[in-house]
């Protein structure tokens, strides 16, 4: 018997004990990836009458979920199995340990009640901001806002945490990460981000972003997308492409790893590098060793992990000038009409455009860590009492001016524009700027690991570089806390300095701005 609620005799061994727990996971794998799939379906093909009716399966899955995820059991068993494991040792076991422990710690930690409350104060709260931003209204989500930061006090509370309530919350997502480091690697960011966007905007050449603003078909841009994700090694026997409205990926477990992107008739962009984007996420998915299956080790390990393997695909690889001296004759032979007499060049420079804007999702790479940090700050003014939520628009007008140069119109375009927060998720926002960082600091490390790689892209060979990544970053799903991870990949910790200088080299080349952004 595998199932929870069974009585262990005296005569169980801590192996047997493995193996019960192990068979309890592989089910709560089961269900969490079946109900991915209706997660999915409902963003995909969902017809408009279905919404109740899945509404209440996917409530019903999370109560299972939950209840077989706090099973007492789990407790017992890894009392038993952990004095008798080193726990810090680098094996498989240790590392499934910790991981059991952890997810187990921070689904008993919360209180039924809580959860409960907690799950119906999200449901309102994300009604109340998709009316609050269709109509620019910030008073009709403020009172939920207000709950939101209510309860994610105290969530952190039940959490736990030492230093800072955000520790806890953003640990949720960025396992072994703190405030305290965020705050370091965005105050050097910062610091280099600053002086970059000023000397493009006083010195820098004229950018045209014409070329990528034509009518583009959408069957010719998608066939384009596919190919290339196709090319860089997202495998389509094991994963499809979907439409959605918001962009995604979303894993039922290694062997099915799908994606979705949009489609803008008028804008090359939305669907080109959304999908390498979403491919580079579900590519890290795909790569999980198959060791893991249905263990605690065989999902992700960090949010930010995550967002490095989307980033280095969608920009490092995908917005360089080496991947598109390959890659362009192609896409002009696709849009032969709208980019036959568009220069390599002059099309490079319409991709990467830097022009500080009021909203993340279309932010450049210089521009758009300026839009986590606003996020960042106010977040934790919010929590700190420093803050008061019916002040936010006004806090965040102002710290867009000051990083970049532009105010909303509305709230809309201003402190709406997210969903994050009507779902209650506060500590999420760093990871996308954390990512970034680790996916120069992981290419950077491939680079020295494999010389040929950048003639490689160049040629449309990206076998090396995945085969770099599968090894050093995907095959070990959740075996490394990601601190430890980025360690054993490139030797070093969390770094801004790489990401910096990638971006000083990058955008003064491109822009004709010397300089190396220090501020001086
Ligand atoms: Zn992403």
């Amino acid at each position: 018997m595998t199932t929870s609620g069974d009585t262990r005799t005296p005569k169980d061994t801590p192996k047997d004990v493995l193996t019960e727990l192990k068979a309890h996971q592989a089910v709560v794998s089961d269900l969490v990836q079946a109900q991915a799939v209706l997660s999915w379906d409902e963003n995909v093909y969902l017809p408009p009458g279905a919404a109740a009716a899945r509404g209440q399966q996917l409530a019903t899955l999370s109560k299972v979920i939950h209840e077989r995820a706090t099973d007492p059991q789990i407790g017992d068993w890894l009392e038993v199995l952990e004095p008798s494991n080193d726990t810090k040792a680098d094996t498989d076991e240790a590392a499934l340990l910790r991981e059991t422990r952890r997810g187990y710690d921070q689904a008993t930690k919360l209180p039924e009640d809580f959860v409960e409350t907690f799950t119906r104060a999200r449901s309102a709260a994300q009604s109340a901001w998709v009316g609050a931003r269709a109509t620019s209204d910030f008073s009709q989500f403020e009172p939920h806002l207000e709950k939101m930061v209510e309860l994610n006090l105290r969530q952190a509370d039940y959490l736990g945490f030492e230093s800072h309530p955000y520790d806890a919350l953003h640990d949720l997502y960025e396992p072994g990460s703190s405030t305290e480091k965020v705050r370091a690697v965005f105050a050097e960011l910062r610091d280099a981000t600053v002086p970059l966007v000023r000397d493009i905007a006083e010195r820098g050449r004229n950018v045209s972003d014409a070329p990528v603003h034509q009518t583009f078909p959408e069957d010719g841009q998608e066939a384009f997308a596919v190919k290339m994700a196709a090319a860089f090694g997202y495998d389509f026997e094991h994963g499809r492409l979907d439409r959605t409205v918001h962009p995604f990926a979303t894993s039922f477990s290694k062997y099915d790893v799908r994606i979705t992107t949009r489609y803008e008739p008028g804008f090359l962009n939305p669907a080109l590098f959304g999908t390498l984007h979403e491919a580079g996420h579900a590519m890290y998915e795909q790569g999980i060793s198959s060791a893991y299956d249905r263990s605690a080790l065989g999902y992700a390990v960090s949010l930010g992990i995550h967002e490095s393997q989307s980033r280095l695909w969608e920009n490092l690889v995908g917005r360089s000038h080496g991947f598109w001296r390959w890659a362009y004759p192609q896409l002009q032979e696709t849009f032969s009409e709208q980019l036959g007499e568009v220069s390599l060049d002059d099309f490079y420079a319409a991709i990467n455009k830097v022009e500080p804007s009021l909203i993340r999702v279309e932010a450049d790479e210089v521009t758009y860590n300026l839009h986590v940090m606003v996020r960042f700050e106010l977040e934790l003014a919010l929590l700190e009492g420093a803050l008061k939520v019916s002040e936010l628009p006004e806090a965040w007008n102002a710290k867009y001016k000051e990083y970049l140069g532009v105010v909303p119109p509305n709230d809309a375009e201003g402190c709406l524009q997210d969903i994050h927060w009507s779902i209650g998720m506060m500590g999420y926002f760093p990871t996308y700027t954390l990512g970034n960082i680790m996916s120069v600091q992981l290419f950077e490390a491939a680079k020295a690991a494999q010389p040929t790689l950048e003639t490689d892209l160049e040629q449309g060979r990206f076998e090396g570089l995945l085969g770099w990544l599968r090894e050093n970053v995907h095959e070990h799903g959740s075996r490394y806390q990601p601190a430890e991870l980025l360690k054993r990949a490139t030797g070093s910790d969390l770094d801004a300095g790489p990401y910096v200088a990638y971006l000083n080299k990058k955008f003064r080349a491109l822009y004709g701005v010397e300089g190396d952004g220090a501020d001086k």
